[in-house]
């Protein structure tokens, strides 16, 4: 469900014409609606409403501070992976008991920062990386919380770029060698075991896996309980999937039904890492078409907007539906096209071999469900000023992100000395 629908012949977000924020502020540009962004976030707090529970919402998917600002304020943590969303999280309001710390590679600074600001747990990938922790707690006399994220080795049947949770993946820790971690990370002198985590994958649309994971990290638990080690807190990750095309996933409701049973009784608080579910279908990248070009065997369809500004096409082959602005298109002729950008490589494409009513040059487009894993992928390549971020609520709508200009682009470079001297 979002807030991306027609009315009066064209498509609004919310209360506000898609085509009015175009004309103030160019295209391409994210539009994200903020009535989308709390009845998500409320369907999954809801849904988990009867277990002790945080949400940490998985910044990666959409870090930019209005959408965590306001996160924060609906009640939500944060899911942090890197300094930088440490940095963001913070500086948006997230509080630091709901902020926890995934990644396999955290640095020895990323971890003493996290320690500084007494974050809720890391969630850590390795033996090595309990050690590194323990470390550097000892080192600011802290005392690390943390989780062993386990790898339940089961597989979430989604891309295999985006899925974490099987054995040749380089997440976790293998479960038959988390008991041993275990009694490893309690014997040690700064760090307090306190939960266990698992996220096997992302754009799950089935419970299954989920079900699968969660009861061998319950068995996990029971297993630890005996030897004497404590678990207080269970993560069960993000993943769940989102509508893109034709995809069925399970409601928020569907995947606390399934697991709900499996844990209500274990007295543990729930950490749930939320991220597409929650941004995917509250965005859209409005792009404008340039041309059309009659290739050797192919129409396409050239536009405004490119890999750099979403790659999710490029980089997973992931469908995104494109729909006209104006509603009046919809009814014209169907063509089968590529819509291709102007980034200068044959993988830069935000889709192909679709079947869509003829587009004319200077038609507006809407790219849907592009609020996860969006903005937040774009980048500069061939020069290209990364695009402006919007946030509808109601009839107003607020830019939330500048588009970049041609300064910001060379920021920070520099010339050296040497090259400015004449032979
Ligand atoms: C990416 C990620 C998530 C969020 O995944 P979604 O599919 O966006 O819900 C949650 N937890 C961890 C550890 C992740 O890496």
């Amino acid at each position: 469900m979002h807030s991306f629908e027609y009315h009066h012949g064209e498509m609004y977000c919310e209360q506000v014409p898609v085509s009015r924020v175009a004309k103030e502020l160019g295209t391409p540009c994210y539009i994200y609606s903020h009535a989308t962004l709390v009845r998500h976030f409320h369907a999954y707090d809801s849904a988990f409403k009867n277990i002790p529970h945080v949400i940490a919402f998985a910044m990666k998917a959409n870090s930019n501070l209005a959408i965590l600002r306001m996160m924060a304020k609906e009640g939500s943590g944060a899911d942090i992976v890197s300094g930088g969303e440490l940095f963001r999280a913070l500086k948006a309001g997230v509080p630091a008991s709901k902020i926890v710390f995934a990644g396999v590679g955290k640095s020895p600074e990323e971890i003493r920062d996290a320690l500084k600001a007494d974050i809720l747990m890391f969630n850590v990938e390795s033996s090595a990386e309990i050690h590194a922790i323990n470390e550097v707690a000892a080192s600011v006399g802290k005392r690390a919380r943390i989780a062993l994220r386990i790898n339940p080795d089961v597989d979430p049947k989604t891309h295999p770029y985006i899925s974490t949770g099987m054995k040749k993946s380089k997440f976790g820790i293998a479960s038959d060698r988390a008991l041993e971690e275990y009694k490893m990370a309690s014997s040690l002198s700064h760090t307090d075991v306190v939960g266990v985590h698992a996220h096997i994958g992302s754009q799950l649309t089935d419970v299954t896996p989920f079900v699968d994971s969660l009861k061998k990290v319950v068995a996990l638990i029971d297993t630890l309980k005996r030897q004497g080690i404590n678990i207080r807190y269970l993560n069960i990750g993000g993943g769940l999937g989102i509508t893109y095309s034709e995809e069925k996933p399970p409601l928020p409701q569907e995947l606390a039904d399934a697991v709900s049973p499996l844990v209500k009784d274990l007295g543990l608080t729930l950490v749930m890492e939320p991220g597409r579910v929650i941004v995917g279908n509250a965005g859209i990248l409005v792009i404008k078409a340039l041309y059309e070009k009659a290739g050797e065997t192919k129409h396409f369809v050239i536009v405004d907007a490119a890999m750099n500004d979403l790659i999710r096409p490029s980089l997973y082959g992931a469908y995104h539906e494109i729909r006209p602005v104006n509603e009046e298109a919809i009814r014209r002729t169907k063509q089968t096209v590529d819509i291709v950008g102007p980034v200068c490589e044959s993988g830069d494409f935000l889709a192909k071999d679709r079947s869509l009513p003829s587009v004319k040059p200077g038609d507006l487009l809407a790219v849907m469900s592009a609020g996860a894993y969006g903005f937040v992928m774009a980048s500069n390549y061939n020069s290209r000023p990364r695009v402006p971020e919007v946030l509808v609520k109601g009839g107003e709508f607020h830019v939330i992100r500048d588009r970049e200009t041609y300064d910001d682009l060379v920021r920070g470079e520099r010339i050296p000395s040497f090259l400015n001297e004449t032979e």
